[in-house]
């Protein structure tokens, strides 16, 4: 089929401008993702600026995920160590881990990616979450994002977590459905409530499109965000998939916010 000539000129421009870029990777030695050292790869981050990344290890909660200040700090249920809030009340998901704490270090890579368009630091931030979910990536059958209200898409142009998920997919092998849950409503932002206004701010928030249920019905979902804070709006998308039929959900982030009532309350 004939293309009409402005979308063959605009393919032959992405060509030439391809061209460049290729050429001129090629001419200047590459440079870090985060600042301007020189690196070894194109793609990745110097030495300097990996150090300031810190990343969740254990002990952490055995469901949500967050830190836990020591061993034995939190409280023995099924599975593993929990923290309090999941200790009070269990979260709908199964687990949920995130590579990164959301620290200076990991703002250098996720506020640029959120909202300057650098969607090429989807590429590192993938790898370290592949790393810290490997076991949920293991035994997921599909991923999705968390979705962006459409009006907020427009204005960004792209969902960050699904620009995650799609890298996360391609590396596992597995299915990536960006669509697979629809944000029906706009969410404020949700730092300054407490839990229940989050959970009633998200409530009914989110949606399976009706083209999709055959698909979710008893398949486990691996659902990816790019931060973790307060955990409602993954808790309510755990909700919205469960409830159309999948028969299980774990979620991967590439940073989290440690709980500061936690951190303090351990002392
Ligand atoms: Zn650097
Ligand atoms: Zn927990």
């Amino acid at each position: 089929m004939a293309m009409p000539a402005s979308a063959s000129l605009k393919a032959l421009l992405a060509h030439v401008v391809r061209g460049g870029v290729v050429a001129l990777d090629a001419l200047l030695p590459p440079s870090c993702l985060t600042c301007e050292a020189e690196v070894e790869a194109q793609g990745s981050v110097c030495a300097a600026c990996f150090g300031t990344l810190s990343f969740v290890s254990a002990p952490c909660c055995f469901r949500c995920g967050v830190p836990l200040p020591f061993a034995g700090a939190g409280t023995l249920g099924e599975g593993g160590e929990l923290c309090p809030g999941c200790a009070a009340r269990l979260p709908a998901y199964a687990q949920a881990r995130a590579a990164l704490r959301y620290d200076d270090g990991a703002k250098k890579l996720v506020l640029p990616f959120k909202h300057l368009d650098r969607t090429e630091l989807a590429a590192p931030l993938a790898r370290h979450m592949a790393r810290a979910g490997a076991a949920l990536l293991a035994r997921a059958d599909l991923l999705a994002p968390v979705p962006l209200h459409w009006r907020r898409l427009l204005a960004r142009r792209y969902n960050q977590s699904a620009l995650l998920a799609a890298r996360l997919a391609r590396g596992a092998g597995l299915p990536h459905v960006p669509d697979l849950l629809r944000r029906l409503k706009p969410t404020p932002p949700l730092g300054e409530r407490n839990a229940a206004d989050r959970a009633a701010a998200v409530a009914g928030a989110f949606a399976v499109p009706r083209r999709h249920l055959a698909r979710l019905a008893g398949k486990r979902v691996l659902l990816v965000d790019d931060v973790l804070t307060s955990g409602a709006t993954t808790e309510e998308c755990a909700r919205t998939l469960l409830a159309a039929g999948a028969a299980a959900v774990d979620v991967l982030a590439a940073a989290r916010v440690p709980d500061p009532r936690l951190q303090r309350s351990f002392g």
